[in-house]
């Protein structure tokens, strides 16, 4: 049984109330902070006040949310009416939203108890965590190595068990780069299933909200929660939801797997190529048919992406100027005010992300540079399109290596940014992608990716869950998380 289904029998039964479960992941989480740092903050009086919630509901025999009870972790960039969100970020520091956004607003209703909000690389852009203002993540299966990122926090906290489920968001790898370094399972969903109305914006045409879990069920239970049409989200998809959890069968007879040829090659460590092979050899026993795709146009995933991300982000930030948010450093003038805020509020990624951004957009380059890298955004889609006329889900590492140690590439934006090789082109065409433990290299998770036809998150899981049901690594937990 799912943690998720676990929890809410032990509620119905009467053996637990929701505010025993409550506490007992807040003092887990409390007890473990001191050496993982993957919260921001603890919300336990939040917490505490849901979960007593829940038991009155409970006590007058009325009917739960589908979440009721089950502790969650939200990633520092979702708004939360009256808590502070600071996207790890100097300059939203002191910034108490005044509104809530939908994605929290759902789990609220669907029963949640929102145990904390998690650390993140500054404004989610990062794939290890480190680039958070506040704070650094430790991986719970190598206290000396990084979480992975942007949402590192987020996957820390689940791995560890210090939350059942949590939240992250998805820019170009932000949850499924994560959920393979701490071993557990992460998910981005198609562009626009999930509301982005209350998520910090980054890129805005890539960014999308998703779930993190220990098994595949879990992850498909905290999607349904979460998607659905959203008016204050203008590029909200307004599409019927299916039941995930209803797709959930071992039985993949007959369903073709493409292997990208171009993913299992070049910058990929050995172990990770090994185990991944192995988990395609599985697929096969279990009946699916393995095709192979080739997806030409991804070796130029990283550098569209590149282009893209930040010239969106160079819009996005420019809202922070010391007036509306958070921070505000004083001085003689207007602009002085503005540039000695932004100076200061902003850590060297953010700053590198907002000059690239702005160069690319500049009247000169903006041909050469921004139209370049929509039109090449174009051609990935279209090799996605190609490979889903031969296969119905697609396969490949969810990141060339292990988590690494922390500091080994905080000097190299370019050795940091390859993180995300094998993930970004997803985001530029807006597919489903997910991520889920294949096994283990030097005592450290692995990640398999598997990428869905836009809005067949049925099928995705369905893949998903196959495999897991065939296979014992997310039973696996770190040492820290059992102790
Ligand atoms: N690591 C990538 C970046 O730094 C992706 C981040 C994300 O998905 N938010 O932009």
């Amino acid at each position: 049984m799912s943690a998720i289904r676990a929890l809410q029998s032990q509620l119905q039964q009467g053996d637990r109330t929701a505010t025993d479960i409550a506490l007992e992941y807040l003092n887990r989480a409390k007890q473990l902070e001191p050496q993982l740092k993957s919260f921001i903050a603890l919300t336990e009086e939040k917490a505490l006040e849901q979960a007593a919630a829940v038991d009155a509901r409970l006590k007058a025999g009325e009917t739960l949310g589908p979440l009721a009870g089950i502790p969650i972790a939200i990633k520092d960039n979702m708004c939360t009416k009256g808590i502070e969100t600071t996207c790890a970020s100097k300059i939203l520091q002191g910034f108490v939203p005044p509104y809530e956004s939908t994605v929290t607003h759902k789990l609220a209703e669907a029963g949640a108890i929102m145990v904390g909000k998690t650390n993140l690389d500054e404004f989610a852009m990062g794939s290890s965590t480190e680039n958070s203002a506040i704070q650094l993540t430790a991986n719970p299966w190598d206290l000396d190595r990084v979480p992975g990122g942007s949402s590192g926090g987020s996957a820390a906290a689940v791995s560890a068990d210090q939350a059942v489920i949590s939240i992250g968001s998805d820019t170009g790898g932000s949850i499924r780069q994560p959920a393979a370094f701490c071993g557990v399972v992460g998910m981005k969903p198609t562009y626009g299933l999930v509301s982005r109305y209350g998520l910090v914006a980054f890129a805005s045409s890539l960014d999308q909200v998703g779930p993190f879990a220990r098994s595949v069920e879990d992850a498909a239970l905290l999607l349904q929660a979460i998607a659905g049409h959203d008016p204050m989200d203008a590029t909200s998809l307004d599409v019927e939801i299916p039941d995930y959890s209803s797709s959930l069968t071992p039985d993949i007879k007959g369903m073709r797997i493409g292997v990208i040829e171009e993913l299992m090659g070049e910058g990929c460590e050995p172990d990770v190529r090994e185990l991944v092979q192995q988990a395609i050899d599985r697929y096969r026993e279990l009946g699916a048919e393995i095709v192979t795709v080739e997806c030409p146009t991804f070796k130029y995933g990283l550098a569209t992406y590149y282009i893209i991300a930040p010239s969106e982000a160079s819009a996005n930030l420019a809202r922070y100027d010391g007036v509306k948010y958070g921070m505000r450093e004083e001085a003689d003038s207007l602009i002085g005010m503005y540039a000695k805020t932004r100076d200061r509020g902003f850590g060297p990624e953010v700053k590198r992300r907002i000059m690239i951004g702005t160069y690319a957009l500049s009247a000169g380059y903006y041909d050469a540079y921004y139209l370049k890298a929509q039109k090449v955004r174009t051609l990935i889609a279209r090799d996605f399109e190609k490979a889903f006329g031969q296969a119905d889900v697609l396969l490949s590492p969810t990141s060339p290596s292990v988590a690494f140690k922390a500091g080994d590439k905080t000097d190299d934006p370019l050795s940091m940014y390859l993180s995300d090789l094998m993930t970004i082109p997803v985001n530029l065409a807006g597919l489903p992608g997910l991520s889920l433990p294949c096994g283990f290299s030097q005592g450290l998770p692995v990640g398999l990716q598997l990428i869905g036809k836009a809005l067949g998150e049925s099928q995705l899981f369905q893949a998903a869950y196959a495999y897991e049901q065939a296979t014992t690594w997310h039973q696996q937990k770190p040492q820290i998380a059992t102790a």
